[in-house]
């Protein structure tokens, strides 16, 4: 099974990757996550996406296009994948069918997050990970059950996005209107969009991504 979690800034696309791969044994495959180890790392791709990260523009989508296909053969075969940030543009939903296609895969849901974009400013600027896991986390909507404690792994060290500010917010949500939305068109000509509320608790909407999984939804 190979799923697309789609969405703007905070609508929870990596909340629910993280959860279906807990429950499901799925692989999460963020552009954002690898960009940013890669930005960490210092590397050539580092080099290149600081910048437009910080700025909350996108990247190139040669960048993005690559890294996705090399994170994907390492999944072995029967491993299924949630694409979580990516494809945001047309060309990069064309370079997905080629990448599945060459390793035989298929494209089963496309799942819509839909969210008031009210909500997200207050979702991103939230908005804090576990900085030796990466577990997510919300100020107000998703706190560790033990104070400063990852429920994960018992770290006490967090952090937040350099781009998780008010005003790149405004920018990345610019760029999803203007260049990942209109993607949605492409896969409903296919017949492969389902839209979840993602202003549900967020054990709802996982159970609605997974009814959708199950063929229930
Ligand atoms: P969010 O889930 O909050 O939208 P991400 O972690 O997915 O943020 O992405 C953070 C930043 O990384 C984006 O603003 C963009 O600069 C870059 N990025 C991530 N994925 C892509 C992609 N598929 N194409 C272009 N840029 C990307
Ligand atoms: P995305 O990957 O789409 O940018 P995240 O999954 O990182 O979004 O979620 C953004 C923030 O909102 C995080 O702090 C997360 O804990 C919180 N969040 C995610 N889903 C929900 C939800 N259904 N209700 C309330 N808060 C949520
Ligand atoms: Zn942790």
């Amino acid at each position: 099974m190979n799923i697309i979690l789609l969405g703007p800034p905070g609508a929870g696309k990596g909340t629910q990757a993280s959860r279906l791969e807990d429950e499901r044994g799925m692989v999460q495959l963020s552009t954002g996550d690898m960009l940013r180890a890669a930005v960490k790392a210092g590397t050539p791709v580092g080099l290149k996406a600081k910048a437009v990260m910080e700025a909350g523009e996108l990247v190139s989508d040669e960048i993005v296009s690559g890294i996705i296909g090399e994170r994907l053969d390492e999944l072995g075969d029967e491993t299924g994948a949630i694409f979580d940030g990516y494809p945001r543009t047309a060309p990069q939903a064309a370079s997905l069918d080629t990448i599945l296609a060459e390793r035989g895969r298929t494209l089963d849901h496309v799942i819509e997050l839909v969210v008031d974009e009210d909500a997200l400013v207050e979702r991103i600027t939230g908005r804090f990970t576990c900085a030796s896991c990466g577990e997510g986390y919300h100020d107000k909507f998703k706190l560790p059950a033990v104070a400063e404690t990852c429920d994960q792994c018992g770290a006490h060290e967090f952090k937040r996005r350099p781009d998780d500010n008010e005003e790149t917010v405004r920018t990345r949500m610019t760029e999803y209107r203007a260049k990942t939305a209109p993607i949605l068109p492409i896969y409903e000509a296919r017949g492969l969009v389902k839209r979840v509320d993602g202003m549900a608790d967020i054990a709802h909407v996982t159970d609605a991504i997974e009814a959708i999984l199950d063929g229930r939804g």
